[in-house]
């Protein structure tokens, strides 16, 4: 979907929108033909491409959480071992989001955005989203109430309205537990359900087709969103996109080398011999930004290196490559945060908690192949109220986030088959 040459072509787009949108605002901001070239021609030639992910996203994460979901379930089938997976993916990927919850909430780069730019982002992007979001959140529900919305009555009505801002129901999150239902469902129902899960590949296919149409006009897409962006805010947007970039490697840092290291010691495996041991997988992970790329290597680092029996590695790194996201979810979780700040979207610790949530189920549903979690994110930005187009603000430096993100996401798979296996059969 994203091959190497795309993504050297998108880093082109990148810096070139940069570099002209940066002149732009220093010979002519604010003037009256720059807004005009800007609305007219360059910001909707940049939004196309995040129009046409926009369009499969419902499709997409239906077919994907059934589908993740089932694959877990099949784990489910292989006993002890496929209980043990099936929790630590769910443990790991709670974590992995709540310490990228905690330092964003601690270093709050989208505050930082100077005032100016944070209303000319806000007349951009539609202040009514935001306001609107704004309103449900001060909206007190009982918890209870809110627990229960979401288990849709309708599922077809919640996803029409997922993302309605101000939406009253459940809107994408109880889409996401439909599709949750389904695919313990379709496991349970077994070969008779097979055409659902058929069914869903099928759909899963023809979306990541489109998101490669999509992708084919990523280069200059880009071009235009960072232009537009850097023309019309100047310095201030890229000193906070250097903080947000920060952020998130630090929780994918804190993540990996801490909570991974602290999970093997306990586990009563030496973190630095695994690391160094498991560095070929990493390193391919960050160059590839593909799980599912890095699977060939990642099992030859199970068996030949952490001596992870075949039977174990094969199957835990198989269905991690999909279901196991830890780095993604984290990730998903800063960026929502992140863009909420930029908007001024205060989230309560319940939204928190909301959000939290979609990105744990996201991070299972998001396909190990480059830049896939971006319809997750568009998906988990609306339902808490922040514009979806916002992504356009940090699609520019995605590229290297995806890298760092899906090293995490491999290592985290290891961890995983490295822990399971120690209790079957040391190694
Ligand atoms: N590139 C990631 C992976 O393959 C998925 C994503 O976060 O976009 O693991």
């Amino acid at each position: 979907m994203n091959s190497p040459n795309l993504a050297r072509r998108i880093f082109l787009g990148m810096l070139v929108g940069a570099i002209l949108g940066l002149v732009a605002n220093y010979f002519a901001g604010g003037s009256a033909q720059l807004d005009w070239w800007d609305s007219n021609v360059v910001k909707p030639t940049g939004r196309l491409f995040i129009r046409i992910i926009f369009m499969i996203v419902l499709p997409l994460i239906v077919s994907a959480i059934v589908l993740g979901v089932k694959e877990l379930g099949d784990m489910n089938q292989v006993g002890r071992v496929g209980v043990r997976c099936l929790l630590a993916t769910l443990v790991f990927s709670a974590i992995s989001v709540v310490i990228g919850l905690a330092v964003v909430n601690v270093i709050q780069p989208g505050k930082r955005l100077p005032a100016e730019s944070r209303a000319a982002l806000m007349a951009e992007y539609g202040g009514q989203t935001v306001t609107k979001a704004v309103e449900t959140a001060k909206k007190e529900t009982p918890v209870a109430e809110r627990l229960l919305s979401l288990i849709p009555q309708n599922p077809l009505a919640e996803a029409v309205n997922a993302f309605t801002p101000g939406h009253e129901g459940g809107g994408l999150l109880s889409v996401m537990v439909f599709a949750l239902f389904i695919g313990v469902a379709v496991n349970v129902a077994g070969p008779r359900a097979a055409p659902v899960a058929n069914l869903c590949e099928a759909v899963m296919e023809v979306c990541m087709t489109v998101i490669g149409f999509a992708m084919k006009l990523a280069p200059l897409g880009v071009a235009c969103l960072v232009f537009s962006a850097t023309a019309t805010l100047g310095l201030g947007i890229v000193k906070t996109l250097g903080l947000y970039l920060f952020a998130v490697l630090l929780a994918l840092s804190l993540h990996c080398f801490g909570f991974y290291a602290l999970a093997l010691r306990m586990a009563g495996h030496s973190p630095l011999r695994f690391f160094r041991d498991s560095r070929e997988a990493l390193i391919t992970g960050f160059t590839t930004s593909s799980s599912n790329a890095t699977l060939p290597v990642s099992l030859r680092v199970a068996e030949m290196k952490l001596g992870i029996p075949k039977q174990i590695s094969r199957f835990v790194l198989t269905v991690g490559a999909t279901a196991n996201q830890n780095g993604t979810a984290l990730y998903e979780g800063v960026t929502v945060l992140f863009l909420a700040q930029v908007f001024g979207v205060e989230l309560t610790t319940g939204q928190q908690i909301t959000a939290a949530l979609m990105c744990i189920v996201a991070g299972l549903g998001t396909a190990g192949a480059p830049g896939a979690s971006l319809p997750m994110l568009v998906g988990v930005l609306i339902a808490v109220g922040v514009p979806g187009d916002s992504v356009a603000i940090i699609i520019g430096i995605d590229r290297i986030l995806d890298m760092s993100r899906t090293a995490v996401n491999v290592m985290g798979d290891l961890v995983i088959a490295r822990i399971v296996a120690g209790k079957v059969a040391p190694a």
